[in-house]
């Protein structure tokens, strides 16, 4: 057993999950990817650069300190892995990212849309917005920094314009779950603008009991 084994089988086993149900665009692509921070230490498990996920397997997943120096793997690690590092040097709260191409965030990626506070289970668990970050190309400094501008939100999920979504979680399985959330979400959200019809929205009680619930928990 090595020492990050079992940070990386938690990688691995969500990739593939993602991979299979779409979220990544296509079951033999790679758009996305996904990291888990060691406890208590500058250090991720990452997965590699440009590699299907079908096939992966955890010797395959990178483990890299935050100045992206690799520890264990025989591949690149992501070039999104400066985002992660971004993302858990800005959000002590935030032990696992999943970054996704999936469908309907994206639809509301590409007409730049934040999603208003909807229902109860996605305001407790993404907080009062899911927000749009500003375009920049995948894996450039720009992004990490339009990134690193939103996270002062609190939030756990955010939508990449132009890109796909970002999400957070305490640990994998709170990011994992807050990815699927945010599907359903994204979907019923795109299929009520596309009615027209004015869209209804949580009333400020019902936000600020969820905010102060986030907050004790
Ligand atoms: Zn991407």
């Amino acid at each position: 057993m090595g020492e990050w084994d079992q940070e990386k089988k938690d990688v691995l086993v969500c990739a593939k999950w993602m991979s299979e149900h779409g979220y990544f665009g296509g079951y033999r692509g790679s758009g996305g990817n996904i990291s888990v921070r060691i406890k208590n230490q500058p250090i991720l498990a990452v997965t590699p650069s440009g590699r299907s996920y079908w096939n992966m397997t955890a010797d395959d997943i990178c483990v890299v300190n935050f100045d992206l120096k690799p520890l264990e793997g025989q591949f690149v690690p992501s070039k999104e892995a400066a985002m992660h590092v971004g993302i858990y040097k800005n959000r002590t709260d935030v032990n696992a990212v999943v970054h996704t191409h999936q469908t309907y965030a994206s639809i509301l990626a590409v007409i730049d849309e934040s999603i208003p506070p909807l229902f109860d289970e996605e305001t407790k668990e993404f907080g009062p917005v899911v927000e749009s970050v500003a375009y920049a190309i995948s894996g450039s400094e720009d992004l990490v920094q339009n990134v690193i501008k939103k996270l002062g939100n609190n939030c756990h999920c955010y939508i990449l314009q132009n890109h796909g979504a970002l999400n957070l979680g305490r640990d994998i399985d709170h990011a994992w779950k807050n990815t699927e959330l945010l599907e359903k979400v994204s979907k019923i959200y795109y299929a009520a603008l596309i009615t027209g019809r004015e869209i209804a929205t949580l009333p400020q009680e019902t936000i600020d009991y969820f905010n102060n619930m986030r907050k004790s928990s």
